[in-house]
Order: C-alpha cells, then sequence, then structure tokens
C-alpha cells in the first residue's frame, strides 16, 4: 500500500481528530499511485495512523477516511460502496437520532460525518451534491449508487459550481447524476411550503445551515415591523410573516432571490403582509433611515464578506456598517438578529464588531443568544474550520 510519510511530531493534530494532512507535514510519499488515490498515513516511524485521500495538487494532500484499523479498500468497486454506504447510512442515523426533518436538510456534510469533500441535501425526493475533492470526484459514480441504494430518491443533481475545486485542480460542473428534474422541487419546511431552485440557487438551493435560526425570526416576530436584509429566498422573512408579523420586507440584491422570495409567499398566503425589493442591502438601510422607517425585527444575513484570513479587516467595516444602520432603525425593545457566515471571523471578533457598531450608533444593547449553523451541519470538536455560522440575538433598550 503507498502511503505518506509525517514529519517526526507532526502526527499530533491527526491524533486529536483532525482530517487533513497539509503539504508541509509530509516527510515523504512511498509507493505508486495517482492524486486521488487512497492510501495509508503513517507517522515518522511507519506506524500506520489511517487512511487518506491523497492529492500532491493540494495545499491539504491528505483527507482522511478512516483509521487503519478499518481501511478503505479503493481497488475494489464494491468495498467503495459499501463504505460509502456505510458512513451515509451513519449521518442519516445521526439526523433521525435529532428528530430532525427527513424531507429536507444537509444529510452529509463533509468532515463532520466522515466523508471528506463531500456535501448532501436533501429536499423532497431530491438530492443535491456538492463534490469538492480529486478524490470524491473520482468516486462519482459510487456516490450515486450507494445514494441510490439508501434512500432511493427521485433524483440526484450535482452542484460542484464552486471555486473551491480549483485548489484540487478540478473544474466548476454541475448538472444531473440521476433522473431528471421537471420543474422547481419543492419542500415542506416547518409547516412552510418553498420552492427551492437546485439548479440556479445559491449553495445548494437554500441555506439549510439557518435552519434553526429563520424558527427564530418567527418567535420575535410576533405584530412586529420586521426586515430581513439579505433575504435571499426569505427563509428568516417566511418565518417571520407567520409567526404573526404585521409587516416584512426582505431585500436582496439577486433579482432572481426576490422573485422566488414572492412565490413563496404566494405559495404560502402570506404575501399580504411580505414585500420583498432588489437591491444592495447598504443603500437600502442607509436610505430607510433617512426615509425615518423604524422596524422591530431586523435580521442581518450577509454573504461571506472574506474568504480568507488578510480580508478580516475590510470584512470587520462591511459588518460594522450593517449592524450599526440596523441599530438606528431599530424601536426600543427592538431585536436584531445578526449573522456572519465568515469563518476567519471569529464569534469574539463579530461580537466586538456588534458591540461598537452599537456604542456608535448611541444605542445600549443586550445579548440574549448566542446561535450557530444548524445540527444537521455539525461540527468536528478537532477541527475548528467546521464552525464557520454566528447568530446573535440583541435587544436594544
Ligand atoms: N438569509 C438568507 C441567506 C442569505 S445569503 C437565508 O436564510 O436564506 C446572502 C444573500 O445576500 C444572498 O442571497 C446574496 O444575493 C445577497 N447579497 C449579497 N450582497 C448583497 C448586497 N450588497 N445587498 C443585498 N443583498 C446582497
Amino acid at each position: 500500500m503507498p502511503s505518506m510519510i509525517l514529519r517526526k511530531g507532526r502526527d499530533q493534530r491527526l491524533k486529536a481528530g483532525h482530517p487533513w494532512v497539509y503539504a508541509g507535514e509530509v516527510e515523504r510519499f512511498r509507493g505508486e499511485f495517482q492524486d486521488g488515490d487512497v492510501i495509508d498515513v503513517k507517522d515518522h516511524r511507519e506506524r500506520p495512523l489511517a487512511c487518506a485521500h491523497v492529492n500532491r495538487q493540494s495545499q491539504i494532500v491528505g483527507r482522511v477516511l478512516s483509521s487503519h484499523r478499518e481501511p478503505v479498500d479503493a481497488t475494489d468497486r464494491q468495498s467503495v460502496v459499501s463504505f460509502l454506504r456505510d458512513r451515509i447510512a451513519d449521518a442519516l442515523a445521526c439526523r433521525r437520532r435529532l428528530g430532525l426533518d427527513p424531507d429536507a436538510g444537509r444529510i452529509v456534510y463533509s468532515e463532520a460525518d466522515f466523508l471528506p469533500g463531500l456535501i448532501v441535501d436533501r429536499y423532497g425526493g431530491w438530492l443535491v451534491a456538492q463534490i469538492l475533492t480529486l478524490g470524491m470526484d473520482r468516486w462519482r459514480g459510487r456516490i450515486v449508487e450507494a445514494l441510490r441504494d439508501l434512500v432511493q430518491p427521485e433524483g440526484i443533481y450535482e452542484r460542484s459550481d464552486l471555486s473551491v475545486r480549483e485548489h484540487e485542480g478540478l473544474a466548476a460542473t454541475k448538472g444531473p447524476l440521476w433522473g431528471e428534474m421537471r420543474g422547481v422541487p419543492e419542500v415542506l419546511l416547518d409547516g412552510l411550503r418553498l420552492r427551492v431552485d437546485v439548479v440556479n440557487g445559491q449553495k445548494t438551493g437554500l441555506f439549510l445551515d439557518q435552519r434553526q435560526n429563520w424558527g427564530l425570526a418567527g418567535r420575535y416576530a410576533d405584530g412586529a415591523r420586521v426586515l430581513d436584509a439579505f433575504c435571499y429566498t426569505g427563509g428568516f422573512a417566511l418565518h417571520a410573516a407567520r409567526g404573526g408579523a404585521a409587516s416584512v420586507l426582505g431585500l436582496d440584491i439577486s433579482e432572481d432571490a426576490v422573485a422566488l422570495a414572492r412565490s413563496n409567499a404566494e405559495l404560502n398566503g402570506l404575501e399580504g403582509r411580505c414585500a420583498f425589493e432588489a437591491g444592495n442591502a447598504f443603500d437600502r438601510l442607509r436610505g430607510l433611515d433617512a426615509e425615518g422607517e423604524r422596524f422591530d425585527l431586523i435580521v442581518l444575513d450577509p454573504p461571506s464578506f472574506t474568504r480568507s484570513r488578510g480580508a478580516v479587516e475590510g470584512a470587520a467595516r462591511g459588518y460594522k456598517e450593517i449592524n450599526l444602520r440596523a441599530f438606528k432603525i431599530l424601536n426600543p425593545g427592538g431585536m436584531l438578529l445578526t449573522c456572519s457566515c465568515s469563518y476567519h471571523m471569529s464569534e469574539e471578533a463579530f461580537r466586538g464588531v456588534v458591540n461598537e457598531a452599537a456604542q456608535d450608533a448611541r444605542r445600549r444593547v443586550r445579548l440574549v443568544e448566542v446561535r450557530t449553523q444548524a445540527p444537521d451541519h455539525p461540527v468536528l470538536p478537532a477541527a475548528r474550520e467546521t464552525q464557520y455560522l454566528k447568530c446573535l440575538v440583541l435587544q436594544v433598550v
């Protein structure tokens, strides 16, 4: 079996449960193999630790699939299918154990479900896969077989149109892997009917990581005037409207997202209390203040302002600006539900920025709840990279 042998002392992170090997940690490679193969990972004394997908084109040269005690025989197609089936079955059992909705949600979350490089979301009869690594890319057919076996979906669609694949030497790609899609899939999610644009929407169609937090907007909405900035297809807005909001205004820069949000509102008979506008939320927040508009609940869920550590400062300015604007237009007693999905912006730093925004807006605030991504996006305690979403709920005095 070919292998990568780690430098002395570089096995600690792996032993603590972190599933990556960085290029600089490898002393040498041994044996014949191709990038994308499964090879052994050994410590500097050549004691086996794990088996991993290897890719020397990536900074992350090894992605651990299993411990050396349960090796994956990648030379045998059926062994790979049964490995994938076992892992996916385990991920499904986890969701059942958590009592999560079987109709919509993330059923495989990469490292945190011990399948690095594979994400699978479920929207009713449809599964949507994202394949992020060369090793998983080569297993595409086997992944489809395992998923069909276990879930018997109506269809499987791939949304690997992601720039991160470049780090693995892979081009962006998308398209059906199984079945034929007619129309836009619809799911029933927490009692709301939502049409999900699996083919052209963002991510795999919905921001499922916010699922539990959408419910919060419903809880704090009764009688409220609500602003959902960066609303996408209306996850927070529709929950707020259904939760008894007096009115909801959703803003997003994407015309397509806003159109789908509107049609979702109609689908649920909520169009009378919801309005959606396409435009830049930064400008609109300023405009709403100038027009003297005030709200009782504001949701801020912007895109990741930074994908790199270097750009955190610029991101902090962006977060500060929108949070400051939001604090200014909240009525006394109003709530702000403010999110950051940038991994590089730590929770501590984000809390700092939000607090600065409150000070600058001259508002006294209390933090009433700290939330993160939904439990079907679990976190590996050993790998902090798996936790990225911060959601703070504050009340202004
Ligand atoms: N809250 C949504 C997810 C939001 S993702 C949900 O729970 O479903 C971030 C959204 O911000 C995207 O839909 C993107 O189109 C939008 N966006 C990006 N830049 C923007 C800007 N400057 N103004 C308004 N919306 C913007």
